[in-house]
């Protein structure tokens, strides 16, 4: 293989930077020039006037001091016209015309699959799993999630702190989309007494007797962990009537959040504080843990030596500790599987 591309797609992740960087080391060691193409697929369908806002050369001097950096340096993007056969195209053809000859992908799973139509296309592809979700069931571990875990953890200690010196109960939203890890993980890690996600259906009027339960026993300073998508699996409740009836104005329609379940623990637990917290960026936008660098230095120097033999269509994970690579298809086909008995342990008291 004479040259290679990287890009970073979907979501941003801790440790992009990181695996850009190790990309740009496996390059330099094969010889291969290395071109990041910039904004996830976008780069490469040639709709920028100026190539430079495409791609370029990325050169490993340039590249080793980013990569300890947060956020992704060939920035990342959201493509729709990649769900397009004939955008596809376009993309493979740009690619063929840059001699780009292989490309390594860091993503999740959405950009794992415009990897495997460009793998169709003739064009030999790695993916990196690239996203603080954890949602990616092939592997131990994603790109990001170690560092987003840590963030979170961070920030449920100093919110217990606060919460233990004003006897007051809090509410602390993390991400992870559909995915629950990020928010049993930071449970777990910080003895958070509650823990609410997408994965475990869950009724408000149970949360708060579980909430009161802590209460009785005196644990004024009791933390309920959710994950964003934790409101996907919320049995029925009229929020509208309940907040209405007890003086807090809500209207018809609006969509149940953090703050709105902290209002409606505080009233159905009498209790005169009940604050929450929304973790939000501060996860996807921080330095990335050893653990998440370590990883990327591994998957991007092996991705390029996939490349070099010759291998294409796969993506790299993490087993029992180790890197190790599979099919696209195959990965993508894994089921997810969410540790509920763990789940249980948090909330059984
Ligand atoms: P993630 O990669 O983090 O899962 P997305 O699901 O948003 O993030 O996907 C990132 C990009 O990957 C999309 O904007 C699109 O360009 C490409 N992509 C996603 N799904 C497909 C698909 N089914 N076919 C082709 N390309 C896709």
């Amino acid at each position: 293989m004479k040259k290679i591309g990287v890009l970073t797609s979907g979501g941003d992740s801790p440790g992009m930077n990181a695996a850009v960087m190790a990309v740009a080391k496996g390059a330099a060691l094969h010889n291969m020039p290395l071109v990041g193409i910039k904004h996830g697929y976008n780069g490469l369908l040639r709709k920028s006037t100026s190539l430079a806002d495409d791609m370029e050369e990325l050169h490993l001097d340039t590249v080793l001091d980013i990569a300890d950096r947060p956020g992704t340096y060939l920035r990342t993007a959201r493509c729709r016209e990649f769900l397009d056969p004939e955008w596809r195209q376009v993309a493979a053809d740009t690619l063929r015309a840059m001699g780009i000859e292989g490309l390594v992908v860091i993503g999740g799973d959405g950009s794992f699959h415009g990897a495997e139509y460009l793998c169709k296309l003739g064009i030999p592809c790695i993916g990196i799993p690239g996203t603080i979700d954890n949602d990616l069931p092939y592997t131990e571990m994603t790109l990001g999630y170690d560092t987003a875990v840590n963030v979170c953890v961070d920030a449920v200690r100093a919110i217990r702190a606060t919460s233990r010196s004003h006897d007051r109960p809090h509410v602390v939203e993390v991400m992870g989309r559909h995915c629950g890890d990020i928010a049993l993980t930071t449970a777990v890690s910080t003895g958070a007494e509650i823990v609410l996600v997408p994965e475990v259906p869950w009724s408000v009027e149970e949360t708060a007797k579980k909430l009161n339960r802590q209460l009785y026993k005196g644990n004024t300073r009791a933390t309920i962990v959710v994950a964003e998508g934790c409101w996907e699996s919320m049995e029925p409740f009229d929020m509208y009537t309940f907040l209405n009836s007890h003086g807090k104005r809500c209207y018809e329609g609006e969509p149940i959040s953090a703050s709105r379940f902290a209002s409606i623990m505080k009233r159905m637990c009498n209790m005169i504080e009940v604050r929450s917290t929304v973790v939000g960026y501060t996860q996807r936008g921080a330095e990335p843990t050893a653990r998440d660098s370590a990883f990327a230095f591994e998957a991007g120097t092996l991705a390029v030596d996939l490349l070099s033999k010759g291998v294409s269509n796969q993506v790299i994970g993490m087993r029992m500790g180790k890197v190790f690579y599979m099919s696209i298809d195959e990965a993508l086909q894994e089921k997810r599987k969410f540790n509920r008995s763990l789940y249980d342990l948090v909330n059984s008291l």
